[in-house]
Order: C-alpha cells, then structure tokens, then sequence
C-alpha cells in the first residue's frame, strides 16, 4: 500500500531532507587520496547528531555504520572501512535521515581526484538518468513512467541499469511501498497522486547488469567488476510537479 502524505508531513520531510543534503556536502568536500572512508562516516554521524537527528542506516537489518561508501566496482551497501580513497576512484555515498519521525534518502557518486574520462561520463549519465526519473513524478503518470525514462536514458548512453536493487517508498519509515525498479515499459503500475514520496535511485552499471552480494553479506558488487554509479533523490509529488526533498 502507497501511503500518501498531506503537506505537513512533507515539510517534515523536507526537514529530514535537507539535514541528509547538508550532511552531503560535508562529506563531499572531505573526498580526497587518503582519507579513509569510516573517516567520512564519523563526519557524517556526528554532523546529523548535532541536528538532533538519527542516521537512518544505523542499525537498519543490523548495519553497522551511518552511511554507506561503496567503491568502484562496488554498486550500494560498502561499509565504512579504514580503506584508503586512492586518486582515480570513484566513490559513492548513500545516506539516511531520520527526524521528528520522517525520513530523507540521498546518494551521490563522486570522483577522488582526478578520475578517467569513461568514469566521468559514467557518474553524468546516472545523474541524468536520476533527473529523467524525476521528471516523470508527476501526478497522472504511471509508476512505470519513471522507470522507463531510467532505463531508457541509460541504455541510450551504452551502459545498464542493476535490476535486484530498487527505488522505493519513504516516509516514517525509510523503505515504504512501492518498489520502483530503474526498468520497465511506460504506462503500468499505479496511477502517481499527490502526497506520494518516492526515493529514486538508479545504479548504473558500466559493463552488464548483473550484480553479487560480497561475503560481508552487504557490498554488492558487479559480477564484471567494471564501474557502477548510483544517485538519490527523495522526491515528493505535489500538484506543482515533483519537488525534490533531498536539495
Ligand atoms: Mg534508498
């Protein structure tokens, strides 16, 4: 069941929402060669703390950090580590955020130093391809809409979207109704309304599609293990058209 919002729990939302950007851009301007990536998750704790806010990842099926940092060839869920960020990475930062009982969902995918040209191309076409996304929530439009336009801008670009791993509902809780997958054909699922929120997020793989799960039981990985990207927004649909929450 999709549970609508009215306009005051999207502003808590929204309140959520720009702890969890904020949080972003501390951490994105700590990226560099040599920082350890459970160095990114203390900023990242200690900054939501001091909002009087909960890291929503904390705990959640028992993880054990804040945020995620996935590297490379790794898609979503890499756990904070003193790995090292090395000149040419590419790294990507998932985060949530709990406050006054609403949650906020964001991921961005940046480049430590300076990165190869394919690699850069990569974390701009999963940008867009959030933004095509985004641009479909609108209410009248199919669920499937945004999904179409995910893919369909991907696949365009050469690269292929990850299938086992979703978008989805947010809310009080942070993985609500529906599943949206970043593949689809336009015009199925459930009619978008306003008060729905949504937490976008295409991973956008370099080579194929396919993914596996480390023995850490949390990384995904690519099975190729060339590069993926991944980018979040949680987006509210109003009468207006989308608004994103996460800005
Ligand atoms: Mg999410």
């Amino acid at each position: 069941m999709i549970i609508l919002k009215s306009k005051e729990e999207i502003f808590l939302m929204r309140k959520a929402g720009k702890i969890a950007a904020e949080t972003m851009k501390l951490i994105k301007k700590a990226i560099r060669p040599g920082v350890e990536t459970i160095y990114l998750d203390k900023i990242a704790e200690k900054f939501i703390l001091s909002q009087g806010a909960r890291p929503s990842f904390k705990g959640y099926r028992g993880f054990p950090f804040s945020i995620c940092t996935s590297l490379n060839e790794e898609v979503v869920h890499g756990i904070p580590s003193h790995r090292r960020l090395k000149e040419g990475d590419i790294i990507k930062i998932d985060l949530g955020v709990e406050v006054d009982g609403y949650n906020g969902d964001l991921a961005s995918s940046f480049p430590v130093g300076k990165v190869s040209e394919e690699a850069f191309r990569l974390i701009r076409v999963t940008k867009e391809a959030l933004e095509m996304g985004i641009s479909q929530c609108i209410p009248g439009n199919h669920l499937s809409d945004i999904s179409y336009a995910i893919q369909s801008h991907t696949e365009k670009n050469g690269y292929s979207v990850v299938r086992q791993f979703v978008g989805h509902g947010i809310g009080q809780a942070i993985h609500e109704d529906p599943q949206i997958p970043n593949f689809g054909t336009p015009g199925k699922g459930p009619r978008l309304e306003e008060g729905m929120v949504f937490a976008l997020e295409p991973m956008v793989n370099l080579g194929q599609s396919e993914v596996e799960i480390l023995s850490d039981n949390w990384t995904v990985v690519t099975c190729d293990r060339k590069l993926s990207a991944h980018f979040e927004h949680t987006v509210a649909i109003t009468s207006h058209g989308p608004l994103i929450l996460t800005a």
